[in-house]
């Protein structure tokens, strides 16, 4: 039997625009195909299992926690996601890489992408400049400021990560550009992704 993989995971840099593409992707998925997608946060997912194991009250406790018990609840949260796409396609709306003052903070460890086992991982890009924009023109969010040339770095890294996760698993890895103005055109293509 062909295994069935119903996950597509969507990463990119903060700001680069994943959750607006991907809620415009949901709402064409529904209109042109009738499909449901159901979008899950992998740190939401997290939350959750630490909050009924007991371990945490509230979000901010979650990276306090012994790094042993973040990786099991990584873990846990993954299990949970493949059991949630058993029932229908699934987008995961997460971040490879997370900068932090002593480098990168890989977001989806080789035990979480295992568990996951995403069709395809989407990565999300923009021109740097825009990004910087996209980050201070959003009155939603309190963002940190980061130097042009460092989203551009930070971008690149992104990349790696991507095709890290692709030779862990197999899925395919797609870049798509989230132009500015033209959130429609990217979401058309993970639409297309998810359609496959
Ligand atoms: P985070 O990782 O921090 O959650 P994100 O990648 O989900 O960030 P969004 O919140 O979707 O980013 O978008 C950031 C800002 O950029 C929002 O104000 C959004 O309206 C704007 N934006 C997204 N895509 C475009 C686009 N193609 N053109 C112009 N503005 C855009
Ligand atoms: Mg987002």
């Amino acid at each position: 039997m062909t295994e069935s993989r119903n996950v597509v995971i969507v990463t990119g840099i903060p700001g680069v625009g994943k959750t607006t593409v991907i809620n415009t992707a949901v709402e064409q998925m529904k209109k042109e195909h009738g499909e449901d997608v159901l979008v899950l946060n992998l740190g939401t997912e997290m939350f959750e299992i630490a909050t009924k194991a007991g371990h945490v009250k509230n979000r901010d406790e979650m990276r306090r926690l012994p790094t042993a018990i973040q990786r099991e609840t990584q873990r846990k949260a993954g299990e949970e996601i493949a059991k949630k796409s058993k029932k229908g396609k699934v987008i995961v709306d997460t971040h490879t890489l997370i900068q932090t003052n002593n480098g990168f903070l890989i977001g989806l460890p080789e035990w979480v992408v295992t568990a996951i086992n995403p069709k395809t991982l989407v990565l999300v890009e923009a021109e740097s400049e825009k990004i910087a924009s996209r980050r201070s023109g959003d009155e939603t969010r309190t963002r940190d400021e980061q130097a042009v040339k460092d989203i551009q770095i930070h971008q690149e890294m992104c990349r790696a990560a991507a095709v890290s996760v692709g030779t862990i698993t197999g899925a395919t890895v797609r870049i798509i550009k989230n132009r500015e103005g033209l959130v429609e055109e990217a979401a058309s293509e993970l639409a297309d992704t998810l359609m496959e």
